[in-house]
């Protein structure tokens, strides 16, 4: 599996965020959003091939026990399945980061599904080569309903940029069954503190209207937007 970095960190999103993880990036991605924050994992995806074996050991070369595959999309790569059973079988706590794309039978304890918004679709950079392709794939609401069927627990983080998003994520949760607005994340776009909090604001009024959850991206609070974080 191409992987582009291991590192020890804190997970920054979610229902997880502040817990001490090893994150595990696959390098390659079926999408290409504008405001990926990780281009070497899917717009100029670098890294080096790693055996299964070789992963689990790295991993256990940190002392916590969760464990966060992420990406890029972990769910195309072909080892998924073996990788995050390993883990499992190593008694570690397995989220999965994905855009929900593409489901397989894996093991995991948090599947973290992150689907894409208009938002998201690259129509100016690289001349918009990708874009037909990313909106074509962006939003798949069977695959999403299999990880909510299929896992323990599972969270519905949204990247919004604006109000205007709320009309899109309403379209998609009436599609899929078997949420509840806990369940539900609302995280701003954006890699840097000052646009993360201008946008918290409006986020935390839908949030008390709803039931959905803020979720910040602690990391870059704390790190700043730098790889290894
Ligand atoms: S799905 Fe994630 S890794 Fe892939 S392009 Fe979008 S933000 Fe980047």
């Amino acid at each position: 599996m191409k992987v582009s970095e291991i590192f020890h960190s804190i997970q920054g999103e979610g229902k997880l965020v502040g817990v001490p993880s090893v994150f595990v990036r696959a390098s390659g991605c079926n999408l290409r959003c504008s405001f990926c924050d990780t281009p070497y994992a899917s717009w100029d995806p670098e890294g080096e091939d790693m055996a299964v074996e070789a992963i689990v050991d790295r991993v256990a070369s940190y002392a916590t026990r969760h464990v966060v595959l992420t990406g890029g999309e972990p769910m195309i790569m072909p080892e998924i399945e073996p990788l995050a059973q390993a883990l499992k079988d190593r008694g570690h706590h397995i989220t999965i980061e994905t855009a929900a794309t593409v489901w397989k039978p894996v093991a995991v304890d948090l599947a973290s599904l992150s689907p894409k918004l208009s938002n998201s679709t690259p129509w100016e950079r690289e001349g918009g080569r990708f874009a037909a392709a990313h909106e074509r794939q962006r939003i798949n609401v069977e695959v999403i309903q299999k990880f909510i069927d299929h896992s323990p627990d599972f969270q519905l983080k949204f990247v919004v940029s604006g109000e205007g998003d709320l009309a899109e994520i309403e379209a998609v949760l009436k599609r899929v069954r078997g949420w509840r607005p806990e369940d539900v994340q609302l995280m701003p776009e954006g890699i840097d503190a000052g646009t993360l909090a201008s946008r918290m604001g409006w986020i935390g009024e839908v949030c008390k209207r709803t039931g959905y959850r803020v979720s910040p991206r602690l990391h870059v609070l704390m790190y700043g937007n730098q790889r290894g974080t």
